[in-house]
């Protein structure tokens, strides 16, 4: 079992498998320092396999694989189909920003992915090209309806909000809900790694957008999947349903049931804080046992996060 010493259990893992992505949003890196890990530094596939195992013999029952954009990286449904064959794995999902849905979600699906998270932060594909860096919106948008159409469930939906951006797409985003069984999910703007956009001012605290969409129509509070940081509402007789994630403005560390590790195999106890462990070392000296590095992980967790710059970008930690 992993449980710190403030009693929160641990169950979630969350795998970062590259640091290298096709998207360049604006949110997420900056364009000045961008330099990829190299490749002799990151997590062979049986790397990874082996800190999961020993991660679910000490109760972690969740796994959800990211980066970076995981579908970048080769073969990922060769990981994903040796993950799901773990013992004691409930739920195996992915977060992706759905450029390579249309080509690889059926092959996921046949590897063993159960849930799929999809970032969409805006319908217009012109802003969807400045967003991400000159991407296609409607690749992506095919992408994540062939995700639905293959019974990934729940279909999430990530959109980071920026002031002044995309906040005029929140209700049109929270909308897709009246017509779909998805799960669209608001997120504040986090100052994470060297990101030279991030401005306290920018943040919409997630308080002003559910008070924007009450506006529309009275939102009910639903249980959340797994317990995770995310509140989730409905409308009532929508089909699918509204989350919002606040580590800004209103930090769910008490809650907090994750793990996350490092494309370098870096352990990391809590997503803004620079301390890590490194898997490394112990995966390559047989005299060290991987379990030693949970257990001082579970010492390392802080109370409560520190909202500053990281050392790392998100990409490079895995979001
Ligand atoms: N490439 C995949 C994707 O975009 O879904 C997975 C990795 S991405 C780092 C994981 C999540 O982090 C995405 O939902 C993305 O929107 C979110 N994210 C990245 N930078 C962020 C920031 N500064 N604040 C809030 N969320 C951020
Ligand atoms: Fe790539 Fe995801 Fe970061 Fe966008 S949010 S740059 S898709 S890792």
């Amino acid at each position: 079992m992993l449980i710190d010493r403030l009693g929160r259990k641990i169950e979630y893992l969350r795998i970062s498998v590259t640091d290298r992505c096709n998207f360049r949003c604006i949110y997420c890196q900056s364009r000045e320092s961008f330099k990829f890990l190299p490749h002799s530094e990151i997590l062979t596939y049986e790397e990874i396999e082996e800190i999961v195992r020993v991660a679910c013999e000490l109760g972690v029952k969740r796994v959800r694989i990211t980066g970076g954009e995981p579908l970048v990286r080769k073969d990922i449904e060769v990981l994903i189909e040796r993950l799901s064959k773990i013992p004691g794995i409930e739920d195996l999902s992915l977060t992706t920003n759905g450029y390579f849905l249309l080509e690889k979600a059926e092959i996921l699906k046949r590897a063993g992915l159960k849930r799929l998270n999809i970032s969409l932060d805006t319908l217009n594909p012109e802003k969807f090209i400045k967003i991400t860096g000159g991407f296609d919106f409607h690749k992506v948008w095919l992408g994540i309806l062939k995700a639905f159409e293959l019974g990934f469930e729940p279909l999430k939906l990530n959109m980071v909000v920026i002031r002044g951006f995309n906040d005029d797409e929140i209700l049109s985003l929270a909308k897709l809900t009246l017509e779909y069984p998805w799960e669209v999910r608001f997120i504040e703007f986090m100052p994470i790694g060297k990101n030279d956009l991030w401005r306290d001012e920018l943040v919409i605290p997630v308080k002003e957008i559910k008070d924007l969409l009450e506006t529309y129509f009275p939102l009910e509070e639903v249980a959340s999947f797994g317990g995770g940081p995310a509140k989730v509402f409905k409308w009532k007789g929508a089909k699918g349903r509204i989350g919002f994630i606040s580590p800004v403005s209103e930090h769910f560390c008490s809650r907090c049931n994750r793990l996350r590790i490092t494309p370098d195999g870096r352990l990391r106890p809590c997503l803004f804080s620079d301390k890590e462990i490194n898997l490394k070392e112990y995966l390559r000296n047989k005299n060290r046992d991987l379990r030693e590095a949970f257990y001082l992980a579970m010492s390392l967790k802080p109370e409560k996060r520190e909202l500053k710059n990281t050392k790392r970008e998100m990409r490079a930690i895995g979001g």
